[in-house]
């Protein structure tokens, strides 16, 4: 008989929903040899999360940490689950666990998955009791035993598509879809890299068009959002995909991940995108200082963001940067005139966020965990808000919500997000 497998994303603060998905396409690895539930419990509290899966009886639990900040609730769950399933091998993966993978294990989890899931998950359902270590983390005796890297899905076109049937509808209408694995770059400060190591893995643009068919024509999808860390590393993938796309029914748009340097390499590529829906795009600018900027591996002056931004809006694209606080050898100059040059830079709209340190990052002096720099957490949150406040960008975005289409949309959503400050006087 297939073993029951739940598959878990645990109660946590995060919304994100890539969790629920990353454990959709898990599910599509190993459905033909398991009987697979996915539990979205996000918004659960642990008691009545521990309470579902254990009337769930499963044989094995699978749950996910999206990121470092995933592994207390993660470790809270697992405490439970020992005592709610004790007959169920409990395995935790995903980017959190990968980085610490002590912290689940000493809460009683029996294993953790190290990168990828698919090829290792399958393989440890199919031979629990194997002592291959590869790709998996264990206690003994209170030591950590911790195998060599396992080997990735390659080419990606053979997993299967995700098990959409097994997560809840989207709330919000967005569905995602992954069409790409890692990334070709190497910035200092990105666990994408580290987590897929710097080899960029790729669905085919043929597969790519038969997802967005499956999401628009069956699930009704009307906003796609890619999950790509840099949806353009491959140029001539990208236009072949805009080309292909072009002939199907389309989302009423596309959001998207790249970097600035790839989107300007060619000048037929934001052509492309716009004409494929392709029309929220996100670009992660981390700094505007120009020696950090380089350290930190991207080396784009403000006039080249302000090139790029300028296009997509003509385009009828609308552009989030984000950028980073906190980052190492950043000086208190670098971080005063972190706003302003945002600003002139010239993104729709913007987002700071503080610096998440990981394994293997330099910690900023004087800090001695993995939470972010409480004084740059601070920062980033007032920059943000001083970026929505500054008069160029209120102008810009009220420009964009009086004209059409998906940018007045986007405009719109975001001045209500952050709407002007009012004149007391
Ligand atoms: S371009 Fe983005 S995804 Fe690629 S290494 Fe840099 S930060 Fe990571």
């Amino acid at each position: 008989m297939a073993p029951r497998v739940l598959l878990v994303k645990p109660p946590e603060a995060s919304r994100f929903n890539f969790g629920t998905f990353s454990l959709a396409v898990l599910a599509a690895a190993v459905r033909d040899i398991a009987e697979v539930e996915i539990l979205d419990a996000t918004r659960l509290g642990l008691a009545e999360a521990a309470q579902r899966i254990a009337e769930r009886t499963p044989r094995w639990v699978g749950i996910t940490t999206m990121a470092l900040s995933s592994l207390p609730p993660a470790a809270e769950l697992v405490r439970r689950l020992r005592g709610a399933v004790p007959d169920a091998h409990l395995v935790v993966g995903g980017h959190g666990a990968t980085m610490l993978p002590r912290i689940p294990l000493e809460a009683g989890a029996h294993t953790v998955v190290l990168g990828e899931g698919e090829i290792t998950f399958r393989r440890l359902l199919q031979d629990e009791r194997s002592t291959d270590l590869a790709g998996l983390a264990r206690l003994s005796g209170g030591e950590l035993l911790q195998g060599p890297a396992a080997p990735q899905v390659a080419p990606l076109d053979a997993l299967n598509t995700p098990a959409h049937d097994l997560v809840p509808e989207p709330e919000d209408g967005v569905h995602l879809l992954e069409t790409s694995r890692g990334c070709p770059h190497d910035c200092s400060f990105c666990e994408t890299t580290r987590f897929h190591g710097r080899r960029w893995r790729y669905h085919t643009p043929a597969r790519v068009a038969a997802e967005v068919r499956h999401l628009v024509r069956d699930l009704g999808a009307w906003i796609i959002e890619i999950t790509d860390d840099n949806f353009a590393a491959s140029r001539r993938r990208v236009l072949e995909i805009t080309r292909l796309l072009r002939r199907e029914d389309l989302p009423v748009f596309f959001m998207l991940s790249a970097r600035a340097d790839d989107l300007l390499a060619h000048p037929g590529l934001l052509p492309a995108m716009a004409g494929a829906r392709m029309l929220r795009i996100s670009v992660g600018v981390e700094s505007l200082d120009p020696g950090l900027a380089v350290r930190a591996g991207k080396s784009l002056a403000v006039g080249d963001y302000a090139r790029l931004f300028g296009r997509m809006r003509e385009l009828g694209m609308f552009s989030v940067a984000s950028y980073i606080v906190g980052l190492p050898g950043e000086t208190a100059r670098a971080r005063r005139k972190a706003v302003e040059l945002a600003v002139a830079a010239g993104s729709d709209a913007a987002q700071f966020l503080p610096l998440y340190p990981f394994p293997g990052l330099p910690l900023p002096a004087g800090n001695d965990s993995y939470d972010p720099d409480p004084a740059a957490a601070a920062d980033a949150e007032r920059f943000t808000r001083e970026f929505y406040a500054h008069p160029a960008v209120i102008a810009r975005l009220t420009r964009a919500a009086s004209g059409g289409g998906v940018r007045a949309l986007l405009a719109g959503g975001t001045l209500a997000k952050h709407p002007p400050p009012t004149c007391s006087a």
